[in-house]
Parts: structure tokens; sequence; C-alpha cells
């Protein structure tokens, strides 16, 4: 932390997110319509999600944080800058 950069933004691309195969997707695909439900956001192409969700996510896939964020990067379902988000804190 200190005086770097602040953290990326987390936005997930929602349509990139409902064209996955649910089979892998199926969690995340759930987890990000819980948050739209409870927000009351339900037209956004986009989601903007907390760092903390990552934390809650990569528990759920029983994966580092560093390999999910990868694997939603190939889907093409978080931009490549997320990277920052894990590599900063996953010590
Ligand atoms: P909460 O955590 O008690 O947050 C209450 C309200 O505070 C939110 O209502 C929102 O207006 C505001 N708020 C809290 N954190 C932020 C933030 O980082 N940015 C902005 N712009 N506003 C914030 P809202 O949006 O209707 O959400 C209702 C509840 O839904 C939240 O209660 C929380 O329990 C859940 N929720 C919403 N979005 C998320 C999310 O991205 N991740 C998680 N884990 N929960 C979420
Ligand atoms: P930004 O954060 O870069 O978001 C750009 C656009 O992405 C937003 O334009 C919105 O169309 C979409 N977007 C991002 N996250 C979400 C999401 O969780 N749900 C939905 N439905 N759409 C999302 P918009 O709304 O015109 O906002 C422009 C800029 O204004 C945002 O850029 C951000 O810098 C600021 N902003 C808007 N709402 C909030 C907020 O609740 N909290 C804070 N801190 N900034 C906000
Ligand atoms: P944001 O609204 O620009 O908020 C940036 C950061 O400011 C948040 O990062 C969080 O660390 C802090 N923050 C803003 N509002 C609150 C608040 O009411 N309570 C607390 N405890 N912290 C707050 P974070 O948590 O990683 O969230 C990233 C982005 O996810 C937020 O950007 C916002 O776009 C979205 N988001 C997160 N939670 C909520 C929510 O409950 N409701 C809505 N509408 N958007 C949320």
């Amino acid at each position: 932390g200190g005086a770097a950069e602040p953290p990326p933004r987390l936005v997930l691309d929602l349509e990139r997110l409902s064209q996955v195969p649910s089979e892998k997707a199926g969690p995340l695909q759930r987890y990000a319509a819980t948050i739209q439900s409870q927000r009351g956001d339900y037209n956004g192409k986009v989601l903007s999600i907390r760092q903390d969700d990552l934390r809650t996510l990569a528990v759920i896939y029983d994966q580092p944080a560093s390999l999910l964020v990868d694997q939603l990067i190939s889907w093409g379902v978080l931009d490549p800058d997320a990277r920052r988000a894990v590599r900063e804190d996953d010590a």
C-alpha cells in the first residue's frame, strides 16, 4: 500500500459473463446477480464490485485470487489492469 497507485476498479463485463458456459461461470454469475439484486441495479452492461468480493470469490472457486483474476481476464470479463488488484496484497 503506502503511496502506491489506488487499486484498479473491478468492473465485470456482464455481457461477456453471460456468454461463458455456466458450468464454469455459474458461481460468479449467481454472485453478480445477487449484487445487482441487492443494489436494484438491473440494467447495467457492467457491474463494479468490491475488492473484498474478489477474496470471497477466490474462496468460492477454491483458487488463489491471482489465478481467478487470470481466468476472468481470459474470459474477457475483467480488464487486464485488474491484475494489480491481487499482485499488491496476495502475499
Ligand atoms: P451496505 O453494505 O450496508 O451498503 C448500504 C449502502 O451504502 C449501499 O446501498 C450504497 O448506497 C452505499 N455503499 C456502500 N458501499 C459503497 C461503495 O463502495 N460505493 C458506493 N457508491 N456506495 C456504497 P445499495 O447499493 O443499495 O446496496 C445494498 C446492500 O447490498 C449493501 O448494503 C450490501 O449489503 C449489498 N451490496 C451491494 N453492492 C455490493 C457489492 O458490490 N458487494 C457486496 N459484497 N455487497 C454489496
Ligand atoms: P466509472 O466508474 O469509470 O464508470 C463508467 C460507467 O460504467 C458508468 O457511467 C456506468 O455506466 C458504468 N458502470 C460502472 N459500474 C457500474 C455498476 O456497478 N453498475 C452499472 N449499472 N453501471 C456501472 P456513469 O454512471 O455515467 O458514471 C460515470 C462516472 O461517475 C463513473 O465512472 C464514476 O467515476 C462516477 N460515479 C458514478 N456513480 C458513482 C458512484 O456510485 N460512486 C462513485 N464513487 N463514483 C461514481
Ligand atoms: P466507489 O463507489 O468509487 O468506492 C471506492 C471505494 O471507496 C470502495 O472500494 C470502498 O473502499 C470505499 N467506499 C465507498 N463508499 C463506501 C461506503 O459506503 N462504505 C465503505 N465502508 N467504503 C466505501 P470497494 O469497496 O472495493 O468498491 C469498489 C466499487 O464497487 C465502488 O466504487 C462501487 O462502484 C462498487 N460498490 C461497492 N459496494 C457497493 C454498494 O454497496 N453499492 C453500490 N451501488 N456500489 C458498490
